[in-house]
């Protein structure tokens, strides 16, 4: 079976990098907001051109952390996408927020920005668009929605870090942005992190504070807060990484174009990148009938694949009562045929090749 994502590879060339970072770590000792911890803040912030970066937990973590320090309140409603992971409602359910379910772009699978004003009530508080497989949604019809109608913008960019947006970086094209440094994520760690990304200085200050238990100084608690820090050693690997990032980056895009370029000659539609976001790939993802038979067939094949994600949230059980906003058609046609191939930076251009012949049989093309 050939790696759905190829972390491996990635490993064996930062290994020196990677190995000397966690050394470092390891002699000085700081393993809470250690110096590391400022560094990649610091690196972050510059590579994204928002004015603050503060590391997080995980990905869940900063979108649970954006959303107290926008001041979320029980009975709020928040426009997102039902075509995303869980973590984008949860953490507005988990604050007593409403998740309003707007539907999505075909094309893309991100948040329709033509159908957000429509679902805006005097509750509205903010809107919360997923940066869906690596790919921005239309961040300025979404920002420009939010402004006439006083909201705040916090993309979850959980999959996106390193995308641009019409010349802006993912993760600064709104009030607020939130990274994940999940392992798989596009700049992963090696175990949980986030960060949360704001040009506003007050939020910025909020999401210091609520990161570590709302303390302004130490034992000194302004507000309510978590224990949401990222952890030294994690920053640590995200240092080292961000050494080849850029080259991911680059090889990620060749690779997108290529399987773009492949899937088109075999016509088999896939997901869309509009002009001015582009995308990092973080799932290469095509459109299927009879998924399951056709997953099996890769499978036989050698080749592993992946829904992201097989039901939409307003359907979930969790979620299907407290869910505000009308059916979301789209989303749900969309969630029965999506499938993603295999996609790292590290995938070779026979590998790919091999990836789309086998796709072609198990659809019956030739
Ligand atoms: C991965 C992901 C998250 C959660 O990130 P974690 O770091 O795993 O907590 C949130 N939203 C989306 C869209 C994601 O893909």
């Amino acid at each position: 079976m050939i790696p759905f994502i190829d972390l491996k590879a990635q490993y064996r060339a930062l290994k020196p990098q990677i190995q000397a970072r966690i050394d470092r770590v390891l002699e000085h000792g700081q393993y809470i907001l250690g110096p590391e911890v400022a560094e990649l803040e610091t690196a972050l912030q510059a590579y994204t051109g928002a004015a603050h970066c503060i590391t997080v937990a995980s990905g869940t973590e900063a979108l649970l952390i954006g959303l107290m320090a926008i001041g979320l309140k029980p009975g709020d409603e928040v426009i997102t996408t039902a075509f995303t992971f869980a973590a984008t409602a949860e953490m507005i359910v988990l604050l007593g927020g409403k998740p309003v379910f707007v539907d999505i772009e075909p094309d893309t699978c991100n948040l329709d920005a033509g159908r957000i004003e429509a679902a805006i009530t005097p509750r509205t508080r903010a809107i919360m668009p997923v940066s869906l497989f690596g790919q921005c949604a239309d961040m300025e019809a979404i920002n420009a929605v939010a402004r006439r109608h006083k909201l705040a913008v916090i993309e979850d960019a959980a999959q996106s870090f390193g995308a641009d947006y019409q010349g802006a970086k993912s993760c600064n094209t709104s009030t607020i942005g939130s990274a994940s440094f999940f392992p798989s994520k596009p700049l992963g760690c090696y175990g949980d992190g986030g960060a949360i990304f704001t040009s506003d200085a007050e939020l910025a200050q909020a999401c210091r504070e609520i990161r570590v238990h709302g303390q302004s100084k130490r034992y000194t608690h302004t507000r309510i807060g978590v224990g949401g820090r990222m952890d030294t050693l994690q920053c640590a690997i995200v240092l080292a990484k961000l050494e080849r990032f850029e080259w991911e980056l680059a090889r990620r895009a060749e690779a997108g174009a290529l399987y773009n370029q492949l899937l088109d000659e075999a016509g088999i539609e896939r997901v869309q990148q509009k002009p001015g976001r582009n995308s990092v790939y973080a799932q290469y993802t095509v459109f299927v009938d009879q998924r399951e038979a056709c997953q099996q067939k890769l499978k036989d094949a050698g080749i592993p694949t992946a829904v992201h994600y097989p039901i939409p949230l307003n359907e979930q059980p969790a979620y299907r009562e407290l869910a505000g906003g009308g059916p979301t058609p789209l989303a749900a046609a969309a969630a029965k045929r999506v499938l993603s191939l295999p996609m790292s930076a590290d995938i070779t251009p026979d590998l790919q090749r091999q990836v789309v012949q086998a796709l072609r049989q198990a659809t019956g093309r030739r």
